[in-house]
């Protein structure tokens, strides 16, 4: 889970980590009184579940509270888009308005979860301000990284190396370590799975303050965090998404194809979306539905589906373990009585319970191709969203 800057940055100052002055608002006549509060100039930043802001016009300085107070109204409302975000970009309703900082150096820091060497890894670079992929294809011996033992933690003779590495000065050194130190503090006490300061900026006095922040949560441990949830901004996340999630759907992450599977577990929904390549189609989600033991997720499974206009075929694959297929039949048959679903919709069906699930199938009247095998289902999936084969009552064709 993803929370935005400005929440940030208060979790980065609870753990002692220098931030700008500043105050998040939705209203520009707000925006203005923060700039009057804060006196001279000021950053002007939107707040969006995505990064590459300053290209794209997110970030606007402003030497006035007037000024301030137009450049809010002019970013305050509108869709964000960066090289991060869809096409139709990310709704911008709040602004964080700081104190402008005059900056002498950006650099990068940021601890990562490195699932290679199972320990979260501490990186620094004296590049920052652009982005992490940037500098890693550029000059990747910029980069420099330290692991953590979590059971020893974070070591003071590491932040020195990675400090004296970015070519701080002596006496930047000791707060330099500081700062990372209390980064993994954060890191770890909140279950992140990133924290990314970029940029870490050495101001013109030589001060290191965070400038930038972005927190991600790991999600299965965010029952352990109330705080943390608290913060989801609904609003940030893709609308298919936020529903599938609402209907108990375990996981659903939409994607630009126009195949909407639907399977139960992890392992075979990437199964499915690799055959459906091969088949030369492209799957329109990723959808683990989970041990399914109500009809009713199945039938919220087809509302998510059938809201996505891209999607011109379903295909159902289920092999039930714990989960009953025949329980899974019902939910396809309630879903197609509850709505007048009319797109092709390929099923192949396996595991417990199976013949009972085919019957329910077979005997409901909708119309549907039954798949054989996987394979057999991924190619009749691509076929049927081309519209060159047909529904039939009965599943045969
Ligand atoms: P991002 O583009 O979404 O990562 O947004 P950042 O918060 O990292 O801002 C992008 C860039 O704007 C930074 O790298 C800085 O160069 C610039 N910037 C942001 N805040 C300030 C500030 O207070 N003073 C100055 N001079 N530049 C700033
Ligand atoms: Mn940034």
């Amino acid at each position: 889970m993803k929370v935005h800057e400005y929440q940030a940055k208060a979790l980065l100052a609870e753990f002692g980590i220098p931030v700008p002055k500043g105050r998040v608002t939705t209203t520009p006549a707000e925006a203005r009184e923060i700039a009057s509060e804060l006196g001279g100039k000021v950053v002007i930043k939107a707040q969006v579940y995505a990064g590459g802001r300053g290209k794209a016009g997110g970030i606007k300085t402003a030497e006035t509270p007037e000024e301030v107070e137009r450049v809010a109204a002019q970013i305050l409302g509108t869709r964000l888009v960066t090289h991060q975000t869809t096409p139709e970009g990310v709704p911008v309703s709040k602004v964080l308005v700081e104190k402008a900082v005059e900056i002498k150096r950006e650099l990068y820091l940021s601890i990562i979860v490195d699932s290679s060497n199972r320990l979260p890894v501490m990186m620094t670079s004296e590049a920052g301000g652009m982005d992490i992929e940037e500098i890693a294809r550029i000059s990747p011996e910029k980069i420099l990284k330290a692991h953590i033992d979590p059971a020893i933690g974070f070591r003071a003779f590491q932040g020195r190396k990675l400090a004296y590495g970015m070519n701080l000065t002596p006496d930047q050194i000791r707060p330099a370590t500081n700062l990372m130190a209390n980064l993994y503090r954060l890191f770890q006490a909140k279950d992140c799975s990133l924290a990314e300061v970029n940029p870490l900026v050495v101001t013109a006095e030589g001060e290191l303050l965070a400038l930038d922040a972005k927190l991600d949560f790991d999600d299965n441990a965010l029952f352990r965090h109330n705080d943390i949830q608290q913060l989801h901004d609904l609003e940030q996340e893709d609308p298919l998404e936020v529903k599938a999630s609402e209907s108990g759907i375990k996981n659903y992450i939409k994607l630009d194809g126009n195949i909407g599977c639907m399977v139960n577990g992890a392992g075979l929904a990437m199964a499915v979306m690799d055959l459906v390549s091969q088949a030369g189609g492209r799957p329109a989600n990723f959808l683990d539905t989970g041990t399914v033991n109500d009809a009713g997720r199945i039938v919220n499974a087809f509302k998510v589906f059938t809201t996505d206009p891209n999607v011109k075929a379903i295909l159902v694959n289920i092999f039930g373990g714990m989960t009953r297929v025949d329980v899974i039949a019902q939910g396809i048959v309630a879903a197609h009585k509850q709505m007048d679903i009319q797109l092709p919709l390929v099923v192949r069906l396996a595991g417990t319970n199976v013949e009972e699930g085919k019957r329910i199938l077979a005997e409901s009247g909708i119309k549907y191709i039954e798949g054989t095998d996987f394979y057999d289902a991924a190619h009749k999936a691509v076929a049927a969203a081309r519209g060159s084969i047909k529904t039939t009552q009965g599943g045969k064709n």
